[in-house]
């Protein structure tokens, strides 16, 4: 039989914040609040704060419903992908439908910037964590490094993060995102620090520009540094980013729209696309390069290591 194909649906991926994730992309690609230095989507956002219905909520839940007739194994499912999540105006609907139909526990990864709405903090109630960030310690630091919809400030997102915990008993897992040079110094380290505290999320994870971006200011900031920024910030941080351990699981066939389906999200290195597959490197060289010799994707060097993407 023909290999199931899903357009909202991608993974499961293995992911370290969520183990085994089943991704579930509800808005069309770089659809977003925000334009962030570090994006990997691309330069050009497209820019809104209009919460609508972006892809059909039913045509979503058939995939996941089909996806699970599968025998789906993963940790979360997730809705996250190519923008911000909580622009679609069904979110909360989208997760009442995935907990009529598993248990697998939900997860929402947000940029947090449209929680000050009573209705995106409803729609987020519903999941089982939430992911949003907070990488400025202050508005010009906001502006330069997420580069907001105009009619964003930094008070309001703030205050919309502080006013989802105390609304919210799921878990908050707080992503910071540090560019050399940008966020970095004390001044912004002691700001976030003393957000965090006013929005007591449950874990805090730092994150920094592993993956290429698409603009060369967004630089990574080494994990000597990352550790000294967690030790100042807060003593719940921890280091999400990627620097370069690797978990593989040899498992299963592998085929090229594997690949394609991974890093059609995000640039991602050789370990990034194992570990996504749970496979082994043999297994997926000579993927990728019939993948390189056929166009399909290209292949970029970032702080001496290759990253793929679709081309
Ligand atoms: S919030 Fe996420 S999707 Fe939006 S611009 Fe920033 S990194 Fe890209």
């Amino acid at each position: 039989m023909a290999a199931e194909t899903y357009h909202y649906l991608f993974g499961p991926v293995s992911s370290r914040r969520l183990g085994r994730s089943l991704g579930v992309d509800i808005v069309p690609m770089k659809t977003c609040t925000q334009n962030c230095l570090y994006c990997q989507l691309g330069r050009d956002a497209e820019l809104t704060l209009e919460r609508k219905v972006y892809v059909p909520t039913e045509a979503v839940l058939d995939e996941v419903q089909r996806r699970i007739g599968e025998g789906l194994q993963a940790d979360y499912i997730t809705f996250s992908g190519s923008g911000e999540t909580t622009l679609h105006s069904e979110l909360g609907a989208m997760l009442d439908g995935v907990k009529a139909l598993t248990d697998i526990p939900t997860a929402v990864i947000t940029n947090g910037t449209l929680l000050f709405r009573p209705d995106v903090r409803r729609d987020c109630a519903k999941a089982d964590v939430v992911m949003p960030s907070l990488d400025a310690g202050d508005e010009a630091t906001f502006q330069r490094l997420n580069k907001p919809h105009p009619d964003l400030d930094f008070q309001t997102f703030v205050e919309g993060l502080r006013q989802f915990r105390d609304e919210y008993a799921g878990h908050i897992w707080l992503e910071v995102f540090f560019c050399a040079g940008i966020n970095t110094d004390d001044d912004n380290i002691r700001n976030i620090g003393r957000l965090v505290e006013t929005i007591r999320p449950d874990k805090i994870q730092l994150n920094t520009a592993v993956r290429p971006t698409t603009d060369a200011g967004a630089v990574l900031v080494p994990l000597a540094h990352l550790q000294e920024i967690a030790r100042k910030l807060h003593p719940k941080a921890e280091i999400i980013a990627d620097f370069g351990r690797h978990t593989a699981v040899p498992s299963r066939q592998i085929r090229e729209s594997d690949i394609i389906d991974i890093i059609g999200r995000h640039p991602c290195s050789l370990e990034d696309i194992c570990k996504g597959l749970s496979a082994d490197p043999d297994q997926i060289r000579p993927l990728i390069e019939s993948l390189l010799r056929a166009g399909n994707i290209t292949a970029e060097t970032r702080n001496g290591k290759d990253y793929f993407k679709t081309a």
